[in-house]
C-alpha cells in the first residue's frame, strides 16, 4: 500500500512527485502510456509565459506568476534546457495596441516584473526580421522557453531517484474508494493507496468519474505546429505573439530550447481526446497567421510537423479541488496553458494543500534536488567534449549524425531514471532523430543499442511501446 498514487506522468504529475518526495512517504506514479510526457507535455510551445495573460485572481494568474519565477532554480537543479529569452505581445493597429497596454496593466496586478511597452523603432532593433508593419510591443524580459518534455523526464526522474516509484502501461480503468484507501485498477491488476491525485489531463474528468465526481469536464482544443530546422533560429530571438483574441493567443513565432524555430499552434475544438492528426486546413491557417509576424520564413526550412491537445477545462481556470465526496482523491485538472509555466507553481500549491489537511507531515532528512541530466555535447567546447570522450569512449561514437547525438548520450538516456525503453523515449531525451533526416539514418543504430541493453531481441523493439514493433523478423 501507498500514501500517495499520482494518476499521470505528465509535467504536473511529475513536478508533483517530486515535491512531495521531501516528505516521508511512499509514493507511485501511475501512467497509462509506455513513457512519461506522452500528453500535452509533449507537444506544446514550450513557453514559459510571464503571466501577463491570465485574468488577475485566478488560479492561472497566480500559480504562472509563481512557476515563472521558480522555473530558473528548477531547470538548473534538474539540468534542463531554458533559456529566459523574453517574449513579445505586438500590435499592428492603434487598436491592437490598446489591448496590448491592458495585458501591461494585467501584468503588473498580476505580479508580473518588468514588463515595458516598446514602440516601433526599438522593437525593430529587438527583431529586424519582424513585419515591418509592427508599431509596437509588449515586452516581458521575464518570459523563457523551456523542453516541456525533458523537464518532465527530468523531474520524474529526479524524484525517482529520491525514492518515487514509477508504473507505466497502467491505463486507470476504475477507482475504488474501500474507505481507508483506493483500490486503483488496470485491467487485471491494481494498487492500493491512501491518497490519489488525479493529474490525468485530458482523461481527468474520466477519472473523476470513476468515483461519481462530475462537477467539472475536460475537452480537447487541438493545436498544430510547424518546427524549422536550426538554421531558421535566427528569425525570433524573443517569442513573439500577435495580440490576442477572444479565441486565445494566436499563433507565436519562436525560438526553441534547443535552437530550432517554432510556428503555432492552431486552436480547434475536437471530441476526439485521442485524434493527434494535422490537418491541412490547420497548417495552412499557422503558416498564413506566422507570415504577418515574420514575412520571410522560408518554407524549406520546414523538418517536422505535429499537433499537441490543450485539455480545456469547463470553468475558464485551474481545477484543483478536492473530490467532495472522497476527501483523499485530489483533482488537478484542466491545466491548459499556461501550464507548463505553471507546472512547478503548481506542484508547491499543491504541496501547501495537502500540508493543510494534515497528509504531509514529517519531511525526509535527505532531499537530493540535483539531477546530473544528460550531457550535450554539441554544445560543449573541444576541451570539455575530448575530457568526456577520455573517460567514456561512447561518447566519441556519433550515431545521429543531424544533431551529433553520441551512443554514450543514448546509453545514459536508457539506463537514467526514467529509462527509455522505446526509440521515441530515446528521441525525446536526447534529440536523436530530431534532426534533417528524422532518423532514417540513425534509427537502425538507435534500434540495436536499446536492444543490446535491454537485453530483449531486436523484434521487440518500439517506437513507441507495445503495438508500434519497428521489425518483423530476420531476413538473412
Ligand atoms: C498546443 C499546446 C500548446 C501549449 N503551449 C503551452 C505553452 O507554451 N506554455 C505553457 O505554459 N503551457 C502550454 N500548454 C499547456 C501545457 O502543455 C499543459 O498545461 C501541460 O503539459 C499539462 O501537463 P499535465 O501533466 O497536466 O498533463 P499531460 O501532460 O497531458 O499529462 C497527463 C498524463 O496522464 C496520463 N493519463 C491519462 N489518462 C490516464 C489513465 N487513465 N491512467 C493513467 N494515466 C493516464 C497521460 O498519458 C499523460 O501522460 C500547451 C498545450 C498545448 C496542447
Amino acid at each position: 500500500m501507498y500514501d500517495i498514487a499520482i494518476i499521470g506522468a505528465g509535467v504536473v504529475g511529475s513536478l508533483i512527485a517530486r515535491e512531495l518526495a521531501k516528505y516521508n512517504l511512499s509514493l507511485i506514479v501511475l501512467e497509462k502510456e509506455n513513457d512519461v510526457a506522452m500528453g500535452s507535455s509533449k507537444a506544446n510551445s514550450g513557453i514559459v509565459h510571464a503571466g501577463y495573460d491570465a485574468k488577475t485572481g485566478t488560479l492561472k494568474a497566480l500559480l504562472n506568476v509563481k512557476g515563472c519565477k521558480m522555473m530558473p532554480r528548477v531547470t538548473e537543479e534538474l539540468a534542463v534546457a531554458y533559456q529566459q529569452n523574453g517574449s513579445l505581445v505586438v500590435a499592428f493597429s492603434s487598436e491592437e495596441m490598446e489591448t496590448v497596454k491592458a495585458l501591461y496593466t494585467r501584468g503588473k496586478l498580476n505580479g508580473v516584473e518588468d514588463l515595458v511597452l516598446v514602440e516601433q523603432k526599438e522593437l525593430r532593433r529587438m527583431e529586424p526580421q519582424l513585419n515591418s508593419a509592427a508599431i509596437g510591443a509588449l515586452y516581458a524580459p521575464k518570459a523563457g522557453i523551456v523542453c516541456p518534455y525533458t523537464l518532465t523526464v527530468a523531474a520524474l526522474g529526479n524524484a525517482m531517484d529520491n525514492g518515487v516509484a514509477l508504473k507505466c502501461n497502467f491505463p486507470v480503468t476504475a477507482l475504488h474508494d474501500r474507505s481507508s484507501h483506493f483500490e486503483i485498477v488496470s485491467g487485471l491488476e491494481a494498487v492500493e493507496a491512501a491518497m490519489v491525485i488525479n493529474v490525468a489531463g485530458l482523461f481527468a474528468d474520466d477519472i473523476a468519474a470513476m468515483v461519481g465526481d462530475d462537477f467539472f469536464s475536460i475537452h480537447p482544443r487541438r493545436g498544430e505546429y510547424y518546427l524549422f530546422d536550426r538554421e531558421m533560429a535566427a528569425l525570433a530571438r524573443q517569442t513573439i505573439f500577435q495580440t490576442p483574441t477572444a479565441r486565445g493567443k494566436g499563433v507565436l513565432v519562436t525560438p526553441t530550447a534547443y535552437g530550432n524555430l517554432l510556428i503555432g499552434p492552431s486552436a480547434e475544438d475536437i471530441e476526439n481526446k485521442e485524434d493527434k492528426k494535422t490537418s491541412q486546413a490547420g497548417l495552412d491557417k499557422i503558416w498564413h497567421d506566422a507570415l504577418k509576424t515574420v514575412p520571410n520564413l522560408p518554407k524549406n526550412g520546414v523538418i517536422t510537423e505535429f499537433t499537441g491537445l490543450r485539455a480545456s477545462g469547463n470553468t475558464g481556470d485551474f481545477i484543483i479541488a478536492q473530490s467532495p465526496a472522497h476527501p483523499r482523491l485530489l483533482h488537478v485538472a484542466a491545466i491548459d496553458s499556461p501550464g507548463l509555466a505553471a507546472s512547478p507553481g503548481i506542484a508547491v500549491y499543491v504541496e501547501d494543500m495537502l500540508r493543510q489537511i494534515g497528509i504531509l507531515t514529517q519531511k525526509r532528512s535527505v532531499f537530493y534536488p540535483y539531477r546530473r541530466g544528460i550531457p550535450v555535447l554539441r554544445e560543449m567546447g573541444k576541451k570539455e567534449r575530448l575530457g568526456l570522450i577520455a573517460k567514456n569512449p561512447a561518447y566519441g561514437r556519433i550515431v545521429c549524425r543531424c544533431e551529433e547525438i553520441s551512443e554514450g548520450e543514448i546509453l545514459d538516456a536508457i539506463h537514467q531514471n526514467p529509462k527509455a525503453t522505446d526509440l521515441d523515449g530515446v528521441k525525446r531525451r536526447t534529440r536523436s532523430g530530431m534532426g534533417r533526416c528524422q532518423g532514417s539514418f540513425c534509427m537502425p543504430t538507435v534500434t540495436e543499442i536499446l536492444s543490446r541493453e535491454r537485453g530483449v531481441p531486436m523484434e521487440q523493439i518500439s517506437k513507441k511501446g507495445p503495438g508500434s514493433e519497428i521489425l518483423a523478423g530476420k531476413t538473412k
